[in-house]
């Protein structure tokens, strides 16, 4: 596996990759992420699209 990103702290900015918006934007929720299922992990590793934390923001509004 190639990583040219050195492992870091969770805490690096205020959104993750998989993240659509900040969490306390109007009609963006929090929900599992759907990459690691809200484990953080995936095939072992911290998961790159919400940074471990098994969650990420996304858009519910609809209409
Ligand atoms: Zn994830």
């Amino acid at each position: 596996m190639q990583n040219s990103r050195p492992a870091s702290d969770q805490n690096e900015g205020p959104l993750n990759p998989g993240d659509e918006g900040p969490p306390d934007a109007p009609g963006v929720g929090e929900d599992l992420c759907g990459a690691c299922h809200g484990t953080g992990l995936v095939e072992g590793e911290r998961c790159t699209v919400c940074a471990g934390t098994g969650k990420v923001t996304q858009g519910i509004g609809g209409g």
